[in-house]
């Protein structure tokens, strides 16, 4: 599964906003958007004059960012947001937010989307008690995923578990800190999703 295996600091400071691409980093004084507050390149200092269309690019350039989602992949999630019922910008948002990944990442069992999506991969975690290393599954109502047996004791995830639950998942995800797992109670709704993605530039864009 192809994906953007750069430096992804440098995509925070195209798009002149914290990602959160890289777990606790991204609170710490190291962050580079901190430190660096233009963009990166030759001419990343140069004269900002920023049309319409480049707006919609860099928002929908930033949401392709924050899931790490491949510009064709997120053509395909337009797509199909496009063709569900109700408004497009919040199907999209549904969908992204729907991946397996995603929800590793919500729930607390990983730093980032980056860190959740290569847990998946590796086999970390069963969905409804079955083995599944798709990052991009999408999950239903009634969906678990559970932190596998054989994964607890390894060092890195006993540090995860110990600070499970100092995060609030979001209202539309129910997590079991004593089982270690997580299930989907209900579809996000807007206001449940905790993103500054201007959707509706994204649509504007696509409807071009
Ligand atoms: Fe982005 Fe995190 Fe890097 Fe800051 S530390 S630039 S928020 S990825």
């Amino acid at each position: 599964m192809a994906r953007y295996t750069g430096p992804v600091c440098r995509l925070c400071r195209r798009e002149g906003a914290k990602l959160y691409l890289k777990g606790d980093r991204c609170y710490t004084g190291k962050c580079a958007v901190d430190r660096r507050t233009y963009a990166p390149g030759q001419h990343g200092q140069g004269r900002k004059k920023i049309s319409e269309y480049g707006l919609q690019l860099r928002e929908k350039q930033k949401a392709r960012r924050i899931y790490g989602i491949l510009e064709g992949q997120f053509r395909t999630y337009f797509s199909k947001a496009d063709r569900q019922q109700g408004i497009t910008g919040h199907n999209l948002l549904r969908l992204l937010e729907r991946r397996l990944d995603n929800v590793v990442f919500r729930l607390g069992f990983a730093r980032s989307r980056n860190e959740a999506r290569q847990f998946v991969l590796h086999n970390h975690f069963t969905l409804n008690g079955h083995k599944v290393n798709i990052a991009s599954i999408q999950l239903r109502v009634g969906d678990v995923i559970q932190l596998k047996e054989k994964s607890k004791d390894t060092p890195l995830f006993k540090e995860i578990v110990a600070s499970l639950g100092q995060k609030t998942p979001p209202a539309w995800l129910e997590l079991d800190v004593n089982n270690l797992s997580g299930r989907v109670v209900a579809l996000p709704n807007r206001e449940d999703i905790d993103t500054t993605v201007q959707e509706h530039l994204i649509v504007e864009l696509y409807s071009r």
